[in-house]
């Protein structure tokens, strides 16, 4: 990770030692996304914030939410209550960093989740932190974590698993990952299964930082590509995806749903 101005965030991370978990929620500003509260934080103040969150002994469950997921907890109380738990919550795309500024709220930019958790991985490799991999059809872990490993070598990785299992199995995986105790923990069952499955385990897993990664393991596994840049930087990475994974057409119908209950919130909030 880079290195960071740690002096302001340390206060913050310091009344966490004290008792107060929910110190970033406190001071971090946030944008009311349709119910939901992301964090107003640009990529180097989250990469800070994780970090001084680790060393302060803090667990973090980081969300990266993108417009799909707001609609879905829009329609879903319990799930946005769900969401509510994290942590932190940043945007994931840029539909997310628009609703912001529609609502009055700026968002830096957008962060989405695998490149926050290839931060994680660069962080990692650099400080020799463990790195557990959960997720995705089976052989995609193995491969994404055989990729990641030769582009940073030395990466501790203290396990991986596929995100397809049977009840039992999975209660195997949750007392492997118990007594690995890795110091982060990426869940690639997509959302929201992964925000339910973190709710679910996160009070009594060892671990420093939780995030939900969606489908990073079939990207760096190289099974699937991303939009280019250019294509993100312009909001159309739902596009390159529609065209690429033309079976994700029924998600996609949330993103109008997103544009319309934003605009129409901005214009209620008045
Ligand atoms: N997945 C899984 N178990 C399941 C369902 C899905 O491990 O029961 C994995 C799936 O193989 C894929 C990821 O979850 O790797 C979801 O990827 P998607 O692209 O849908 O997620 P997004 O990035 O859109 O959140």
């Amino acid at each position: 990770m880079a290195s960071l101005d740690r002096s302001s965030v340390w206060q913050r991370v310091s009344a966490g030692c004290l008792g107060v978990q929910d110190t970033v929620n406190v001071h971090v500003p946030i944008a009311d996304i349709l119910g939901i509260p992301i964090h107003r934080v640009s990529r180097q103040q989250l990469l800070q914030l994780l970090q001084e969150r680790k060393e302060a002994g803090l667990t973090t469950w980081l969300i990266t939410a993108n417009a799909e997921l707001i609609v879905r907890a829009d329609d879903n109380p319990s799930l946005a209550q769900t969401l509510r738990k994290a942590d932190l919550l940043v945007a994931d795309g840029s539909g997310v960093v628009w609703a912001g500024r529609v609502l009055g709220s700026y968002l830096p930019e957008r962060l989405p989740g695998v490149e926050i958790a290839e931060e994680l991985i660069k962080w990692a490799a650099d400080e020799g932190l463990s790195v557990y991999f959960f997720g995705a059809e089976p052989g995609v872990a193995e491969a994404a974590v055989k990729q990641l490993c030769s582009k940073y070598p030395g990466l501790p990785v203290a396990g991986y698993h596929h995100g397809y299992f049977a009840e039992s199995e999975g209660r195997e995986i949750v007392r492997e990952i118990e007594q690995l105790k890795p110091d982060i923990l990426l869940v690639a069952l997509g959302a929201p299964r992964q925000e339910l499955w973190i709710e679910q385990h996160i009070s009594f897993l060892d671990v420093s930082i939780a995030i939900g990664v969606g489908g990073s393991f079939d990207i760096w596994a190289g099974r699937v590509k991303r939009a280019p840049g250019w294509m993100g930087d312009w909001g159309l990475e739902w596009l390159y995806r529609l065209a690429t994974q033309p079976r994700r057409a029924k998600r996609m119908l949330a993103l109008p749903q997103f544009v319309y209950r934003v605009i129409k919130a901005r214009f209620t909030s008045r």
